[in-house]
């Protein structure tokens, strides 16, 4: 059966996409089959695996307003056991319809009857959301069996949290009762840094047994770390551009982390 796993935060900037690519990308390393689901219309994820909007004509917002199906929109990347379902730009157009759609009730759940179309073919479904707790992020929430909740490890962390959290009790509440949250990930933690301590202490001080552990029974964190922020650039996952990166092991962590699970 497969496992559907949004990355969700309200807060732009935290690591949402980094984490929802390079997971999706370990796992794929791992040989399991995963698609990758872009839902930010700034589409970061998409440019993240080489992509440009004249690469693909349809995309996840011709998905959200029911003009096609995932697997209208599906696109291989350079990993063969990893599809990306792109973004673009023009999904912001999609809450206005949403909005202004006749059959308001429901629209919740599109994406999770578009999922369960192709959801067969798929071991692990990782949805990137937007840096909002609008529809698109509803949706999102809505259509996945668990949450990770990238935490970056500066001022103001966890500022917000309580609404992110609040949020995903009210969608367990009405929409998704299977929802969990899948765990809490401390993100660009910097050792030297008494900050980005302080903020790990606070996690594991309020949500010890929602931390990723390895096999090693470690908290996993997250490092900042040059090559997840130049692997974009070059359209690569950071496991096909620095394998050895403290990046890309401690996401390769995470990914046995929830293989294990
Ligand atoms: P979000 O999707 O939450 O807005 P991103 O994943 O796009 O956040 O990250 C924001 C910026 O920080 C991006 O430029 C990204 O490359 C960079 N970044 C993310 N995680 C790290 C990290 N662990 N180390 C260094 N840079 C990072
Ligand atoms: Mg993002």
């Amino acid at each position: 059966m497969s496992e559907i796993i949004t990355i969700a935060n309200q807060k732009g900037g935290v690591g949402k996409t980094t984490t929802a690519v390079n997971l999706a990308a370990s796992l794929a390393v791992a040989e399991k089959k995963v698609l990758l689901i872009d839902a930010d219309p700034q589409a970061n994820a998409t440019t993240s695996l080489g992509f440009h909007r004249n690469d693909y004509e349809y995309n996840i917002y011709h998905v959200l307003i029911g003009a096609k199906k995932i697997s209208d929109t599906i696109l291989k990347t350079t990993l063969p056991t990893l599809h990306l379902v792109p973004s673009n730009i023009g999904l912001v157009g999609v809450e206005k319809e949403f909005y202004d759609s006749e059959t308001r009730k429901g629209r919740e759940l599109i994406l999770k009857r578009k999922i369960d179309e192709v959801k067969k073919e798929y071991d692990y479904i990782i949805i990137d959301s937007p840096p909002a707790l609008g529809p698109i992020t509803i949706n999102a929430l809505s259509a996945a069996h668990s949450v990770i909740i990238p935490i970056q490890c500066e001022f103001f962390a966890l500022e917000g949290l309580a609404q992110l959290l609040n949020t995903i009790r009210l969608i367990k509440k009405t929409i998704n009762p299977k929802l969990k949250i899948k765990g809490f990930l401390p993100t660009m933690y910097s050792g030297q840094n008494n900050l980005s301590k302080q903020v790990f202490a606070d996690l594991t001080q309020h949500f010890k047994n929602k931390l990723f552990k390895s096999n090693d029974d470690e908290f996993i964190v997250i490092p900042r770390n040059v090559k997840l922020a130049e692997s974009p650039s070059f359209g690569k996952p950071v496991i096909l551009y620095d394998v050895k990166s403290t990046g890309s092991q401690a996401y390769q962590h995470l990914a046995q982390a929830i293989l294990a699970s």
